[in-house]
């Protein structure tokens, strides 16, 4: 697969407002940010807002207030997927009229009953494909997963990723034809994900290590909309004493309680990028100075999973 080159780099920060920046979402938001900057790149951030019934209010402010008071300094304006929807029905219909998309109207109850469950969940069988279902309330949209040129005689989508390798993903043995506009009237995540990063411009996206077996499928919906592929690169995730993932919800410390050197500093050791001794306690624009001069993506691990720091204790 061939990746977005050129001279401008373009990359990118998309939290979700579900909740305070975590100390996960800020070390992928550090390494995007030094990627970018190293790069001599701009670099974006979009609130991924689309699901609104997971949104907290007040989240997606106090996240950017969050980014600001550590420093990162970003390109244009904030970006918010909820005002893009006219773009994702766009190519919503592309695919329709390609023929490459069909009206579902089997319930998740049915769904369950009726289909094998993979990795994943329920791997949908097809049964709406050839069954000419109007599009209309309670309808979900799938794209379909094996025709086309889309895939390699094995029928996976193929990816390189500049921690982890070739990636080839499964889609029809792992999850079947897939939504990119669900039931409830939202569209996917793939889906809007994959207009928005067109949309940008963005050729690298360094992002979480939870999110590297989704990217099948929006490898898949580029190729579908031939559009350009980005260069991908997905952290290790960072876990909590208890081999937890942290989450908005639970074990995550909220990294405001800390000063902000400290936890910059700890995002830099857990990313393999320890700064010398002599910038403990060092000025966050000292540590960033070293941090974007010091930067190399292939010193962050690409498996190992990275262990949550004490943040009290630089
Ligand atoms: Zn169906």
């Amino acid at each position: 697969m061939a990746a977005a080159q050129g001279n401008t780099y373009k990359g990118r920060f998309a939290p979700t407002p579900s909740g305070d920046l975590h100390f996960g979402s800020f070390v992928t938001a550090a390494a995007s940010y030094l990627d970018a900057r190293k790069n001599h790149g701009q670099w974006f951030v979009r609130i991924d807002d689309l699901d609104t019934a997971r949104e907290v209010k007040g989240s997606a402010q106090a996240i950017l207030t969050t980014l600001e008071r550590f420093g990162f300094e970003w390109d244009g304006q904030v970006s918010y997927q909820s005002q893009h929807t006219e773009r994702y029905r766009h190519f919503a219909d592309v695919l329709l009229n390609q023929h490459q998309a069909y009206w579902c109207e089997c319930s998740r109850k049915v769904i369950t009953a009726r289909c094998p469950v993979g990795e994943y969940g329920p791997v949908y069988d097809g049964y709406c494909r050839s069954r000419a279902v109007a599009p209309g309330a309670n309808r979900s949209l799938r794209v379909i997963t094996n025709q086309g040129a889309n895939q390699t005689a094995n029928q996976s989508v193929v990816f390189n990723d500049e921690l982890k390798g070739e990636s080839a993903i499964d889609l029809q043995a792992t999850l079947g034809d897939f939504i990119i506009k669900r039931a409830d009237g939202i569209f996917s995540y793939h889906l809007a994900v994959v207009v928005d990063d067109h949309d940008l411009g963005i050729t690298h996206i360094v992002r979480g290590g939870d999110l590297h077996p989704l990217t099948g499928q929006q490898v898949f919906l580029q190729n579908s909309l031939h559009l350009t592929h980005p260069q991908y690169a997905h952290l290790p995730i960072v876990l909590d004493a208890g081999q937890r993932k942290l989450s908005k919800s639970s074990n995550a410390p909220p990294i405001d309680a800390a000063p902000a050197p400290a936890v910059l500093f700890q995002a830099l050791t857990v990313l393999n990028h320890s700064p010398p001794d002599t910038l403990r306690g060092a000025p966050l624009n000292e540590l960033w100075a070293w941090a974007i001069a010091h930067w190399q993506l292939e010193k962050v691990p690409g498996e190992t999973n990275m262990m949550l720091p004490d943040l009290t204790s630089v």
